[in-house]
C-alpha cells in the first residue's frame, strides 16, 4: 500500500541569526498524519518545548502518540526533545550518529549528551542510506544523504496526501541557501554545494513539491518560474521588558515587508486535491 501523510506544521522555521547572543536555533518542525503513524520531522530546541506541548494539544495528538521521529541531523536546535516520545522510534543517520559521537563536548551545537543517549537508546533506528545514497525509513518516507552541514545529515523526501514534500533540515536552511546554492554554516562546503544541487534536483523533478527548510516558511517552485514562492505567513516577534514594570513591554516584530518570493499566505499545509 502506498501511504500518504497529512502534514500539520507545528513550528515554523525562521532563517535568522542573532546578533550577540550566539545561535538563534527557531527550526522547523512538523508533524506528519499517516494511516497508522504519527511522525515528527525534527524535534525542535529546548525554547520550543512549552510551544510543542501546546501545538500538539490543539491537534489531539498526545506525546505518547508519535509513533516515529525523524531527525535530520543532531544539532541541538532540531534534535533536543525526541525524549519528550516515550514510545516514538528515532530515526537517524547511522553517519550522523557515529560523527556527533566523535564530537564530544565543544563548544558547537551538537548537544554531547544526548547523542551519547542516542547511540545506545533501545528506541534509536540508525538510518544506513545504501549505495543509491537513499533508504526507506517508514511507507511513504524515504531518507537521502544530504552531506555538507553535518557529515550525516539526511533530506527527507514524504509522500504527502496533496503532494510532495521535501523536508531539508539544514542541508538548506533557508530560501537564500535554496536560491543561492551556497551555506552559511557548513563542516564541508563543497559538500553542501553538492547537496544544494541535490536538494534543487530533487525538488524540480517533483512539480508542485513543496520545500520545507530547517530554518524558513515552506516553499513551491511554480511551473514556468524562475524563482520559488513561499507557503504560509511567516509569523516571528520578541517581547522585552525594557520598562519599568511588566506591564510596559516592547514588540519587535521580525517579519520583514513584503518582497519578491512572498506569496502573502497560499495555503500551508496544503489541502489534499479533491
Ligand atoms: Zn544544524
Amino acid at each position: 500500500m502506498n501511504e500518504t501523510y497529512e502534514v500539520v506544521e507545528l513550528v515554523q522555521g525562521f532563517p535568522g541569526r542573532s546578533t550577540r547572543h550566539g545561535v538563534l536555533g527557531w527550526s522547523s518542525v512538523t508533524l506528519l498524519r499517516g494511516t497508522d503513524r504519527l511522525v515528527l520531522v525534527d524535534s525542535g530546541s529546548f525554547g520550543m518545548r512549552a510551544v510543542l506541548a501546546q501545538r500538539l494539544a490543539e491537534h489531539g495528538v498526545e506525546p505518547g502518540d508519535v509513533t516515529d521521529v525523524l531527525l535530520s541531523h543532531t544539532h541541538h536546535d532540531h534534535a533536543a526533545n525526541y525524549l519528550l516520545f516515550p514510545g516514538a522510534a528515532v530515526h537517524v543517520g547511522a553517519a550522523e550518529l557515529a560523527w556527533a559521537q566523535a564530537v564530544g563536548p565543544a563548544f558547537g551545537p551538537v548537544p554531547e549528551l544526548y547523542v551519547k543517549d542516542l547511540a545506545t537508546n533501545p528506541r534509536t533506528r540508525p538510518i544506513e542510506t545504501g549505495p543509491d545514497a537513499r533508504c526507506r525509513v517508514v511507507p511513504g518516507i524515504t531518507a537521502v544523504a544530504a552531506p555538507g552541514h553535518t557529515p550525516g545529515s539526511l533530506v527527507f523526501l514524504v509522500e504527502g496526501t496533496a503532494g510532495p514534500v521535501l523536508f531539508t533540515g539544514d542541508a538548506a536552511k533557508n530560501r537564500a541557501e535554496l536560491l543561492s546554492g551556497d551555506v552559511d554554516m557548513t563542516t564541508d562546503r563543497d559538500a553542501s554545494r553538492r547537496t544544494l544541487a541535490l536538494i534543487t534536483a530533487l525538488w524540480r523533478e517533483r512539480p508542485g513539491a513543496v520545500v520545507v527548510p530547517g530554518h524558513d516558511v515552506p516553499l513551491v517552485w511554480p511551473e514556468g518560474r524562475d524563482h520559488p514562492e513561499y507557503l504560509g505567513v511567516r509569523e516571528a516577534g520578541i517581547q522585552a521588558w525594557f520598562g519599568d514594570d511588566l506591564a510596559t513591554t516592547h514588540d519587535v516584530d521580525l517579519t520583514p515587508t513584503r518582497r519578491v518570493g512572498d506569496t502573502g499566505g497560499a495555503d500551508w499545509p496544503r489541502r489534499p486535491k479533491e
